[in-house]
């Protein structure tokens, strides 16, 4: 397998710490709010990535953990008055379903911070004691001058951190670049006690201190969206490897952007949706479609169109697979090796066309099949089609009729020819048209397939 690796900037290929036991880390959601479909997207990246591992390696280990002390949660309880408590715990729970409705396998292990304030404190305490962090005025901060190897993964210079990391103007860092790792929190704030006063952590931390304690001080592949290599990413870098002189991860991967129409997504643009929106609008497998449709590192524009044609796509691949009862077997070569060069899904897709094609063309019943339980399997491994097609069928009614539709469609006009209303059976061939589906008149009656 071949992944293309951030901190390199190239294609590298795989190789694991311990080919037993893979272990890899995506960074999960701050729980104050609906995830939107921008948040969705490295979720089905990485379950794509989770489901070839479990192929190609006898146990993957996922961590994704869960954000339930922030600023923002804060802010969200207070403006909806209800505990912080309450509110994470509601939103992990929507978050969980919103995803599993993406056919996204549940990691391995979702740690929420808040069940690991020790293990971050003995990490702070560790850099503390090695020189890398100081205290001052209730807050802990990472010295950044002292890691040597920090801006390696981000490639940013000195003024470009400072920059990015917008910086306030604050009395107790020694260099504007320095980070939070832990800082007071006033009564009516959540916090724990610390060495270092009545307080809560920073962000960053909660990611070193929940990697380590579940895959070590070294793990294979660290995972997320692109907007978290730089300070998120790098700051978990600085942290846990100035703690354990070594590095945090072997491979980080990054998925692009997500815009909506060509334009970034916002709430006073108009063009801001969660996941539980656009699931009240189309069955979940169209989400997932439009999400691998783009290779994962190109920025992924959502559009109408591109709806359509997830729609499209899923009725073809289904429409294929009507009459196959079978069970899956094993997966194309072709595409294992499209998902082994980088999680290439727009190239598995084309296979999956192809082996609806062939479904199409097959001459025998028993090519059909084969072909069916090629692309049933296929589509399984990339999280596609595990429905019936009736299932599909009759959830996704608005883009097409169902087969018992079709098929009662086909025997009225059967009828009504028999009966030499002909009008009435053109009328028939045309509405099924209209649907994408083509009638083929043969001597042992009507077939149909999709357009
Ligand atoms: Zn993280």
């Amino acid at each position: 397998m071949r992944l293309y690796n951030t901190l390199t900037r190239s294609k590298e290929t795989f190789n694991p710490i311990d080919p037993e036991h893979i272990k890899f880390y995506v960074c999960g959601p701050t729980v104050y709010d609906r995830a939107h479909i921008g948040n969705a997207r490295p979720v089905v990246v990485f379950d794509i990535l989770l489901r070839l591992l479990q192929h190609l390696y006898p146990k993957v280990t996922y961590v994704r953990n869960i954000t339930d002390i922030d600023d923002k949660i804060i802010v969200a309880s207070r403006e909806r008055n209800i505990d912080i408590k309450t509110l994470t715990e509601e939103t992990t729970k929507m978050y969980q379903e919103d995803m599993g409705a993406l056919n996204a396998i549940p990691p391995s292990c979702q740690p929420k911070a808040t069940d690991h304030i020790a293990d971050m404190q003995s990490i702070i305490a560790e850099l503390i004691e090695k020189g890398h962090a100081y205290a001052a005025e209730g807050h802990v901060l990472f010295s950044v001058k002292s890691d040597p190897s920090y801006g390696l993964l981000a490639r940013l210079n000195r003024d470009d951190m400072i920059a990015g990391a917008r910086v306030e103007v604050a009395p107790y860092k020694k260099d504007p670049e320095d980070f939070v790792l832990w800082k007071p929190s006033t009564f009516e704030q959540p916090g724990w006690d610390s060495p270092w006063g009545y307080g809560r952590p920073g962000w960053h931390i909660e990611c070193s201190a929940m990697a380590k304690k579940y895959l070590g001080e070294t793990f294979d592949i660290h995972g997320g969206g692109i907007d978290l290599i730089f300070p998120h990413h790098e700051n978990e870098i600085a942290q846990s490897s100035c703690c354990h002189q070594k590095p945090l991860a072997n491979y980080w991967m990054h998925n692009g952007h997500l815009v909506v129409n060509g334009e970034k997504m916002s709430k006073s643009l108009g063009n801001f949706f969660t996941v539980r929106e656009k699931l009240a609008d189309m069955p979940g497998e169209v989400i997932r479609l439009i999400l691998m449709a783009t290779h994962y590192r190109q920025p992924l524009d959502w559009t109408d169109q591109a709806v359509t044609q997830a729609k499209n796509i899923l009725d073809r691949f289904y429409g294929a697979l009507q009459g196959y009862e079978g069970e899956t077997g094993s997966f194309s070569e072709s595409v294992l090796e499209a998902l082994q060069d980088d999680l290439n899904t727009p190239l598995a897709l084309a296979h999956l066309h192809e082996l609806t094609q062939s479904i199409y063309k097959a001459a025998t019943d028993k090519e059909k099949t084969l072909y069916q339980q090629q692309l049933k399997s296929n589509g399984n491994l990339l999280g596609l089609l595990f429905q019936t097609p009736r299932q599909w069928f009759q959830e996704n009614k608005t883009a097409s009729l169902s087969p018992e539709d079709i098929h009662a469609l086909i025997n009225e006009r059967r009828s009504t020819r028999e009966s030499k209303n002909f009008k009435r059976a053109d009328e028939i061939r045309q509405q099924l048209e209209e649907q994408g589906i083509i009638l083929e008149d043969t001597v042992h009656g009507s077939t149909w397939k999709y357009k």
